[in-house]
């Protein structure tokens, strides 16, 4: 059978390692327009900031070890066009320009997103990056060198690692974001508070509640970055960090794509058309909270759609079993990790939902040192169901997130999550768990509503 895959990052690359492991006489073939695979984009923050010396080490496959495996990679070929009735791809050699035509029996979309370009005057400024390739990461890096003030326009998960990045490389960050909080998908104010103190503590500006309108040249040969709140800052750069895009145009009218221009897939990662599959940011994911399907592009779900739909070309036995949208952040030594919905998305989602919000040491005072966990545990009244969770301290409590993140995934309740068994020992907690703090403090309050 011939497997064609198009494009070739997480997605693409772990949908081409599962079959090449599974089935090595498959026949494999690759498109890609980059001249590279595999770019953990999650690392260029750690790479700007300087804590990550070589952005050559976010690779975690490439061409060759591909072809070794038995592939064909073709990188610097952009697919032009699906016919999925004749089963044929057109595409063009980007160094020739030459066109050729290839035939598949099962066809891989993961073609992934682009970052938004927002509908603003002045995007051709030659001093406004974009943030999500390595060619990006290389760019920004030189760039940051050059300039002494930088605007970040975009206060989700991007643009905040954006602006830790930059004022630990001691530029003068101005952040602009149309919400009274950033991180506001994630987090709730208090949050976002909280953490805005950390970086105006470190000296970032943070412009909140207004929207870029457009960008100018300033008479330095740097940029104006213009809003609607009749502000302009001049800044030396300006990186846009709004949120992505699917890149669906390629099967636009050729397959089933919800509004939003995201690929409708089943469980099984197969489209509407039964000989193509699509995984990865192309696509929505089913959001378990609710019940719905979100686009949230997170390389989390990508590489387990990617492993899907590499079995499923097969046949279809693997489902997706959906995502909490779990994330997290580390920023000046502070964990920030979510799973679900926080309370304002619950209640957006029309949901009766309540929340709790406690904190407390990770461990005995007794011990040399302990430091506080601020958490909120957010769930559905009455069904007593867990719906989000958010933790942030400075003691790594990622794995927190990830437990409640179970949770929500098994329709488990507050009771539940109050009492269920996690290890005591005093290096690393209290005889009930902050998690088992937290459950508690939900059913009190669920209790006392009642
Ligand atoms: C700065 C940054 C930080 C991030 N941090 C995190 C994080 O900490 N955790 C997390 O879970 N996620 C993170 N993400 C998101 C994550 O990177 C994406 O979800 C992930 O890259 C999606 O993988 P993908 O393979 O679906 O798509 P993409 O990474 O978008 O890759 C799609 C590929 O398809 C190729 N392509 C597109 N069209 C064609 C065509 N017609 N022909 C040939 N090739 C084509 C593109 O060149 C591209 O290489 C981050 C993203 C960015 C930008």
């Amino acid at each position: 059978m011939k497997v064609v895959i198009v494009g070739c990052t997480h997605a693409g690359t772990i949908a081409a390692t599962r079959i090449l492991n599974a089935h090595p006489d498959a026949e494999v073939v690759i498109y890609e327009r980059n001249d590279n695979i595999s770019f953990l984009s999650c690392g260029i923050s750690v790479y700007l900031s300087g804590e990550v010396g070589d952005p050559d080490a976010m690779f975690y496959s490439s061409p060759e070890q591909l072809e070794k495996m038995g592939a064909t990679v073709k990188v610097k070929h952009n697919v032009l066009s699906v016919d999925p009735k004749t089963k044929m791809l057109e595409i063009e050699n980007q160094e020739t320009g030459k066109l050729t035509a290839d035939y598949y029996d099962k066809l891989i979309i993961t073609t992934g997103s682009w970052p938004i370009i927002p509908p603003v005057s002045g995007l051709e400024n030659k001093n406004l990056y974009l943030c999500k390739t390595y060619y990006h990461a290389k760019k920004l890096f030189k760039i940051a060198n050059e300039s002494k003030k930088i605007v970040i326009v975009g206060g989700g998960y991007i643009g905040v690692e954006l602006v830790e990045a930059y004022l630990r490389q001691g530029r003068d960050v101005t952040m602009i974001d149309g919400g009274n909080h950033m991180l506001r998908k994630y987090f709730d104010g208090q949050y976002s508070d909280r953490i805005s103190r950390v970086f105006k503590d470190k000296g970032a500006h943070l412009e909140l509640g207004q929207h870029v309108t457009g960008f100018k040249d300033n008479e330095k040969g740097g940029v104006q970055v213009i809003t609607d709140a009749g502000k302009i800052y001049d800044a030396d750069t300006a990186i846009l960090c709004v949120g992505f895009r699917p890149n669906s145009d390629l099967v636009k009218g050729k397959i089933d794509l919800h509004p939003d221009g995201t690929i409708k897939t089943n469980e099984y990662m197969q489209t509407s058309d039964p000989d193509i599959y699509a995984a990865g940011d192309v696509t929505s994911v089913h959001f378990n909270p609710t019940g719905t399907e979100r686009y949230i592009p997170l390389a989390t779900n990508a590489v387990r759609q990617g492993t899907i739909a590499g079995v499923n070309v097969f046949g279809n036995t693997m489902k997706y079993m959906g995502t909490q949208s779990t994330t997290g952040l580390h920023l000046f030594g502070n964990t920030m990790v979510s799973s679900g919905l926080t309370l304002r998305a619950a209640k957006q989602f029309g949901i009766d939902a309540d929340s709790v919000t406690i904190e407390d040491n990770y461990r005995p005072e007794f011990m040399p040192t302990t430091t506080p966990v601020f958490m909120t545990l957010v769930w559905e009244k009455g069904t007593r169901r867990i719906l989000g969770a958010q933790f942030m301290s400075k003691h790594d409590v990622s794995q927190s997130a990830n437990l409640v993140s179970v949770c929500i995934q098994n329709r488990n309740s507050i009771d539940f999550l109050a009492y269920v068994d996690t290890l005591f020992q005093p290096n690393f907690d209290r005889p009930f768990n902050h998690v088992n703090l937290l459950g508690q403090a939900a059913v009190a309050k669920e209790d006392q509503a009642k």
